[in-house]
């Protein structure tokens, strides 16, 4: 049976066939999958539990910092394309398709906390009827099963609610997993390198295929302010199995976070025998096989996904019996290399007590204020301990901070000026592009100390130097050190 589907004819998007979709959880993956599906032309309700989200997107604020993520709200809302509320039954009941795109974080014992899907899965079940053919889809990232498990919540609640009518009730089960970036990911949904889908059935299938059918074909107009990238004029769709789509997602972002690793293992190594970071990653990164991204060496990986999903997986191996060396040895690298900034300063500070260290950023990355595992925490964290005092600016993760950490002594600051001033040392956690600009000298002269820990390696030695800077970056040994070091020649 093929879903319900509505041709609309509509000026900015041309013909296009339009389902009816709820994406359920509006954070970073279902603000900017509502968005995205409501732009490609169907027609989408936004569901999430918490009422200010809600009350917030309908005023047409996202609540969340993502670029070009409010211009595609509110374009797609002036069309009628996409509503948002706090009620799942009359969304789901009137879908083709509903999205699952809640959060799953680790648990103390790292797996993950399914509690939130489950929540989800079972009012699914709750909103059906026998009036049409339905799609559930899984785009949080789940531990492999729990496909079935959605399956069986999703019946659980059907049985609940409608047990006269249950065996009549037909529904799909599909894993779609996500792996847009925080900071692009508008541009990462509307031109992914590839769309994974895992279903156990055809019908599923094809549902999710007309779905993504104008993705795939590269078959809408760009955006203002997101361009097609030059020659994209298809999209791979990977069929898999439900297994398999969960686990494509897992060992994606293993794979990922262990290549940071990898660069920042070998950024170490370099200090110790006085090679250049950056220009061994040029150098390995030009090999095709291996390839230039995730190669920055830096004060290690953040956010809501690695540390989360590595070790979910490594819980999953557990469960079979296997342990995972590589995995365990992922997060053991990244812990470690934030560490490696404390001990760079008591290098160049001895003491931390009473000595005021200023953070240049706080998000895990930029473009972003998503602060969940940010680096620069668990730094001002570890400073605190040790009696400094900590001091923050970041362009936009701020007030964030002030949210969702006020248990933290850290002091906000309205200018990288302002940071600097009176700090004895400055340390650049996250790499945010005005950072580049910054008036070096302006910052080295106010500050008590001029010392720089550039966690990202984000600004040339050799000019923070002439800046005033005593400056060490990652994997960058004192570079007077090594030209002094390589023989003259006449
Ligand atoms: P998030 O915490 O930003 O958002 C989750 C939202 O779900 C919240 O707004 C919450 O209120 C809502 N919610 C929870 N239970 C609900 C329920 N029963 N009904 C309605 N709403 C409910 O999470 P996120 O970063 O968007 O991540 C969502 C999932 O996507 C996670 O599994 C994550 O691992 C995965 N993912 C995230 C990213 C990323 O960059 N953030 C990338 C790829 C995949």
């Amino acid at each position: 049976m093929r879903p319900t589907l509505v041709i609309l004819k509509q000026k900015e998007f041309g013909w296009v066939i339009s389902m009816r979709v709820t994406v359920i959880g509006t954070g970073y993956v279902g603000a900017v999958t509502g968005a995205c599906l409501a732009y490609l032309g169907h027609r989408v309700t936004c569901i999430d539990t918490d009422e200010k989200k809600i009350a917030s997107l309908r005023r047409g604020e996202p609540t969340i910092y993502e670029p070009h993520l409010s211009e595609l709200l509110q374009l797609a809302a002036s069309h009628g394309g996409i509503d948002f509320d706090t009620d799942l039954s009359a969304a789901a009941a009137a879908s083709d398709v509903i999205f699952i795109a809640v959060g799953t974080p680790s648990l103390p014992s790292g797996e993950a906390n399914l509690h939130y899907l489950e929540a989800a899965a079972r009012s699914i079940g709750g909103a059906m009827d026998a009036k049409k053919f339905r799609v559930v889809v899984n785009k949080s990232t789940v531990p492999v099963g729990s496909g079935n498990l959605v399956e069986t919540l999703v019946r659980e609640g059907i049985r609940e609610a409608r047990p006269q009518e249950r065996s009549a009730i037909r529904f799909g089960v599909a894993s779609n997993p996500e792996f847009l970036r925080e900071g692009c990911a508008i541009g990462d949904s509307l031109y992914p390198d590839r769309i994974v889908t895992g279903a156990s059935d055809q019908e599923t299938l094809a549902v999710m295929q007309e779905l993504y059918r104008p993705l795939v074909e590269q078959s809408f107009e760009a955006p203002p302010g997101v361009p097609r990238p030059a020659g994209l004029k298809r999209v791979r769709m990977v069929s898999t199995t439900l297994t398999s789509a969960e686990m494509i997602k897992y060992a994606a972002n293993a794979f990922l976070a262990m290549k940071i690793g990898f660069a920042n293992e070998m950024a170490n190594i370099c200090e110790h025998v006085g090679a250049e970071a950056p220009e061994v990653m040029i150098g390995i990164g030009l090999d095709s096989r291996i390839g230039s991204k995730f190669l920055s060496p830096g004060l290690g990986w953040g956010g809501s996904c690695f540390g989360k999903d590595v070790l979910a997986l490594l819980h999953t191996a557990r469960e079979y019996g296997y342990d995972s060396r590589l995995l365990r040895a992922s997060i053991e690298v990244n812990t470690a290399q934030r560490q490696l900034v404390i001990q760079k300063l008591q290098e160049k500070l001895f003491i931390l007590k009473g000595r005021t260290v200023g953070l240049l950023g706080l998000a895990f990355k930029p473009d972003t204020d998503d602060l969940r595992d940010a680096p620069s925490l668990h730094i001002a964290e570890r400073l605190l301990q040790m009696g400094a005092r900590v001091k923050a600016y970041d362009p936009i993760a701020m007030n964030a901070c002030r949210e969702q950490r006020p248990d933290l002594r850290i002091r906000c600051c309205d200018s990288p000026l302002e940071l600097a001033s009176e700090s004895d040392a400055l340390v650049l956690v996250t790499e945010w592009s005005e950072f580049r600009d910054l008036d070096l000298p302006a910052l080295a002269r106010a500050m008590t100390r001029p010392i720089l820990v550039d966690g990202r390696n984000l600004f040339h030695p050799d000019a923070a130097r002439a800046a005033g800077f005593d400056y060490c970056g990652i994997g960058r040994p004192n570079s007077q050190a090594v030209k002094d070091a390589i023989p003259h020649t006449a």
